[in-house]
């Protein structure tokens, strides 16, 4: 049967005033990390957020795969009620992929264990399996002769890359970037950025928060401008970037250009 028009149009992410507050250092007030946000993106979107830093593009990230809760609000996720107590995280985190600025990687393990262990934990994948589909994903983003390299053995651009390896094995309905080309050094960066453009390309459903603002005019379908825990404005690339009506984002780009 063919799918319904509702079923199509049902977003990959969804969240709704998810509110969250921090324990500031020091006082009794508590931080606003995310004050209200209502985000939807739908299957095979890129969305790109940007704005300074402190505006909550982290949290609001971490708490797409539930590694940060929530005060209040609703979150959606690949089908999964992230805001559910219930709801199993490891199996929504091998749905929902996750790089992060500085890898992340197990430090003590080989390239091939880091990309073979969570589809064996996670996806109850027989060791031959995982390490099969760790090979080949390993091969696609370019590290394979690396398969035996400890994290410290390999490159920041060689690190990321068995990030995005390990984070793909898992077969993710969406991917979160969280700057993930901030700790490079600039002679990786391009290569990264031709993963997630690629990624892209290939139809994965993506939340990417970066400085990196050419990533973000040729890649993004909708640009995200956050400030003070909020969605500030968004829009097409050419529509934020050229025509921002807001003072907070138009400050913010005539910043960082
Ligand atoms: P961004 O990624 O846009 O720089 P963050 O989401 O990291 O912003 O932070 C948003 C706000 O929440 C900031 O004021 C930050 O200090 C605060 N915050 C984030 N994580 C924590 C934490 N674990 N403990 C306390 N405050 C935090
Ligand atoms: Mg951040």
């Amino acid at each position: 049967m063919p799918a319904t028009p509702a079923a199509i149009a049902e977003p990959v992410i969804q969240t709704r005033q998810v509110r969250k507050t921090f324990a500031a250092v020091g006082g009794h007030d508590r931080c606003v990390a995310l004050a209200g946000v209502d985000l939807d993106v739908t299957q095979s979107e890129v969305v790109v957020i940007i704005g300074p830093s402190g505006s909550g593009k982290s949290t609001l990230l971490r708490t797409l795969n539930g590694l940060e809760t929530v005060d209040s609000g609703t979150i959606t996720v690949a089908g999964r009620k992230v805001t559910d107590q219930r709801t199993d995280l490891p199996a929504l985190r091998a749905d929902v992929g996750m790089v992060f600025q500085h890898f992340n990687l197990f430090l003590h393990k080989t390239a091939l264990e880091n990309v073979a262990l969570p589809q064996r934990i996670v996806r109850g994948r027989s060791r031959s399996q995982a390490e099969e589909i760790a090979m080949s994903f390993l091969k696609r983003v370019g590290v394979d002769d690396r398969r035996d390299h400890y994290p410290s053995q390999l490159s920041g651009g060689q690190q990321q890359r068995v990030a995005i390896a390990r984070a793909l094995a898992m077969h993710p309905q969406v991917m979160l970037f969280d700057e993930a080309t901030s700790a490079l050094d600039p002679e990786m960066v391009g290569g990264i950025l031709d993963l997630m453009r690629e990624l892209a390309s290939e139809g994965m459903t993506m939340a990417v928060v970066t400085h990196e603002m050419g990533f973000a005019r040729d890649v993004a379908d909708r640009v995200i401008f956050m400030d003070g825990g909020g969605i500030v404005e968004q829009g097409a690339p050419e529509e934020l970037f050229d025509g921002a009506r807001n003072a907070r984002t138009r400050q913010f780009l005539s910043q960082i250009h």
